[in-house]
């Protein structure tokens, strides 16, 4: 039958293409991979920042610190493009120490140039750093050598990927939280085991992921997702970040629901060192 023959055609083909496609991924990934190894000692990392607002008074409240490979041949990566090779080879741990340091440093600079600013600096961690033992000693490392105060390092952890070890991870973000240390949950609302984190781990901040953001329209009067978020946190007496901001309208509403603080494309994108050296000048200029 015609039909027939015509999709075993179509299957042999997406089969040939497929496989093809597989090869050139492996290809890819190798290099990537051989890439990624030399990254660090070559020194390829770097970390943007991105604004993050106290919406009560307007108010510069801290940076979130965003990595980006300044790739030899391919030019500025974003982490999409890397982060999750390093997750399933291990080197996020070497990346992930560098990037603590790195970010302790920079807001050290900038505490030390601008001391009444008292801005907070904030670091992603991934899923294998939170299950690795030297975690903590590696945090309380640069604390103590950058001498920031603890509670401006505020360490994000994301929801969208299962802890294997609950205990394990409780006990590492207890040890940090007894230290002063701000504890974040990233992409709120977009994992399967949201509450179950909120109620075992002990979190300081929500950040409602940019997807609940984005049903904040215009037209739209009623955002039931957000308003429950926004409760909920404040329920917990829980502090309310809201990323992926990028209308004014989205601005006013979420200070109408007691939204703390917001980061996103209407106030700033993500700032190299320059950039953010220039945004404090300025703002301490005025
Ligand atoms: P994330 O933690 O959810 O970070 C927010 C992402 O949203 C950033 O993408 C940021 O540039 C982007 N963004 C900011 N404002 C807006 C906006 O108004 N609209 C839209 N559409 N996007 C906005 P980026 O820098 O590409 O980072 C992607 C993800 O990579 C991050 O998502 C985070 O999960 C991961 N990542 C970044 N840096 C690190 C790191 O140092 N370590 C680890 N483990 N992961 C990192
Ligand atoms: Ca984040
Ligand atoms: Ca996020
Ligand atoms: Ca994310």
């Amino acid at each position: 039958d015609i039909a027939m023959y015509r999709a075993k055609l179509a299957g042999g083909n997406r089969y040939q293409v497929f496989s093809e496609e597989m090869h050139l991924m492996a290809c890819d990934r190798l290099s990537l991979e051989v890439g990624l190894r030399q990254a660090i000692e070559r020194d390829e990392f770097t970390l943007f920042y991105q604004p993050i607002y106290r919406l009560s008074d307007n108010r510069l409240y801290g940076f979130e610190a965003l990595i980006r490979w300044q790739h030899p041949t391919q030019g500025l990566l974003l982490p999409d493009r890397f982060i999750p090779l390093a997750e399933e080879t291990g080197l996020i741990l070497p990346i992930g120490d560098w990037v603590i340091w790195r970010a302790c440093r920079d807001l050290q600079h900038w505490q030390e140039q601008f001391p009444q600013c008292q801005l907070s600096v904030n670091v992603n961690l991934s899923n294998r750093q939170l299950m690795h033992p030297a975690l903590a000693e590696q945090v309380l490392a640069a604390l103590e050598q950058t001498q920031i105060p603890a509670h401006c390092l505020h360490l994000e952890i994301t929801e969208s990927v299962s802890i294997d070890q609950p205990e394990q991870v409780r006990d590492v973000l207890l040890r940090l939280k007894a230290q002063g240390i701000k504890l974040s949950l990233d992409d709120f609302g977009t994992g399967y085991s949201s509450l179950c984190y909120l109620t075992h781990l002990p979190i300081d901040i929500l950040k409602v992921d940019r997807r609940f953001v984005k049903l904040i329209t215009e037209t739209e009067q009623k955002h039931l997702v957000i308003d429950a978020i926004v409760s909920l946190a404040k329920g917990l007496e829980l502090e309310v970040v809201a990323e992926g901001v990028e209308h004014p309208y989205q601005v006013t509403r979420l200070r109408e629901l007691g939204c703390d603080y917001a980061q996103g494309y209407y106030f700033s994108q993500p700032l190299s060192i320059e950039q953010v050296d220039v945004l404090l000048a300025e703002m301490h200029a005025t």
